[in-house]
């Protein structure tokens, strides 16, 4: 049995080979960075004011200002602030040359002689100054980055329009098992219905994959291997679930032995998920997971997650926070890791969810993470904390 963190390292020190493609920002959320991005500019690229009000100085705060003329956010100031004057400016415009401050506009008044009046004197000096969020040349995203909402909005700002990604693995995902029917059927005496394929394909989805479901494999060798051979003339991943385990007609391990896979490790310290495979033949590769719904899904985000994003130079680190039990929580057998779904309650405090196995699909529902138990911890006190992984 591998411990989920040499398994992890395993997977993050596989070579691939890595092409990329190029978006348009409209295109680029979730995608993996595959190049560092330089600023074309400083940002602001002028001294900014940050308030709509009038750039005046600090030394004549005290007196009645002249305006002399009004300036918009994209247009230019055409002359300087002299000596007890003022400029009236919009948030975003350029700061005339000559002032020091922008005082907010509801911060003063017109006297009889229209003639500005400050009531309230600025606290600060309510100008961005050129360069003083990001300088003409610095890189402002760097190879490998996750692009969230944020980083598309610092590429359109530095003139990055279009952006070089990683080129996103072909994945291709099976069920196996021949009491599974699809979803629309219902199932006869001794079947149920496949839920790995559709919660799978939606966690590859959530990483702005485009996975093809390869169908239903039943427990026969010939069909199992033609199946995967298949599969395998246009995927980079196969992500399976089942037919791993000890069972008369677990044929995936042989098979993808067959197939010139060689099997890096089967077997985890981690519960559930116990049986999981992962083989690697050349730049393609085989995750099987378990076949309990609660398990591959616990799998895949624990690893199948981070592998695929090493596939695209991402680093993946799940977001783990420490937080307080609500009730003690205890277990029997610790000879494994143990991940429990749980709930943060609004006191910030975790619930572990009303959990019977590893086929309770719906455990999942309410769950905001797991929580982690180090193998051979046995129990865990209200009030004290534990490591949870946010979904
Ligand atoms: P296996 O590893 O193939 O022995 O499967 C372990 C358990 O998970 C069995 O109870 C299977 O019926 C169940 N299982 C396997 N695949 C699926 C699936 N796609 N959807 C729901 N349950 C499954
Ligand atoms: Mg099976």
């Amino acid at each position: 049995m591998l411990l989920l963190d040499e398994a992890l390292a395993l997977l993050k020190s596989v070579q691939y080979n890595l092409t990329t493609e190029v978006v348009g920002l409209h295109k680029a959320v979730g995608r993996i960075l595959a190049q560092d991005v330089h600023s074309d500019m400083d940002m602001p690229p002028f001294d900014k004011a940050s308030v709509d009000g009038y750039a005046c100085r600090w030394a004549d705060l005290e007196k009645p200002l002249q305006l002399i003329e009004t300036v918009a956010a994209g247009a230019v100031p055409s002359q300087p602030v002299g000596p007890v004057q003022c400029t009236k400016i919009m948030t975003g415009a350029k700061v005339p040359e000559g002032a020091d401050c922008v005082v907010m506009v509801e911060h003063t008044r017109l006297d009889a002689e229209s003639k500005i009046v400050v009531e309230i004197r600025p606290k600060k000096s309510n100008i961005a100054k050129k360069a003083e969020d990001i300088r003409l040349g610095e890189v402002v995203l760097t190879k490998g980055t996750l692009l969230r909402p944020s980083h598309l909005a610092v590429a359109a700002s530095v003139g990055a329009n279009e952006l070089i990604v990683a080129r996103r693995p072909a994945v291709t995902i099976f069920s196996t098992g021949d009491e599974l029917v699809a979803p629309h059927q219902t199932p006869a005496d001794g079947q149920i219905r496949d839920a790995n394929s559709s919660q799978l394909m939606a966690l590859v989805q959530q990483m702005q994959l485009d996975p093809v479901f390869g169908g239903i494999i039943p427990d026969r060798e010939a069909e199992t291997e033609s199946m995967m051979a298949k599969a395998l003339q246009t995927s980079d991943v196969l992500l399976l679930s089942g037919g791993i385990s000890m069972g008369d007609y677990d044929y995936v391990p042989k098979v993808l032995q067959r197939l010139g896979f060689s099997i890096l490790f089967k077997s985890l310290a981690v519960q559930p998920g116990r049986p999981t495979v992962f083989a690697s033949s050349g730049s393609q590769f085989i995750l099987a997971l378990p076949g309990n719904p609660v398990s591959s899904h616990n799998i895949f985000r624990l690893l199948g997650m981070p592998f695929l994003y090493h596939l695209m130079g991402h680093n993946y680190i799940a977001p783990v926070v420490k937080l307080p039990l609500a009730e003690d929580f205890s277990r029997k057998n610790t000879e494994r890791q143990l991940f429990v779904p749980v709930r943060i309650e609004a006191n910030g405090s975790i619930q572990p969810l009303d959990y019977h196995g590893s086929a309770h699909i719906n455990a999942l529902s309410e769950a905001h993470g797991l929580m982690s138990i180090a193998a051979g911890i046995k129990e865990i006190k209200a009030g004290e904390k534990a490591d949870v992984r946010l979904f």
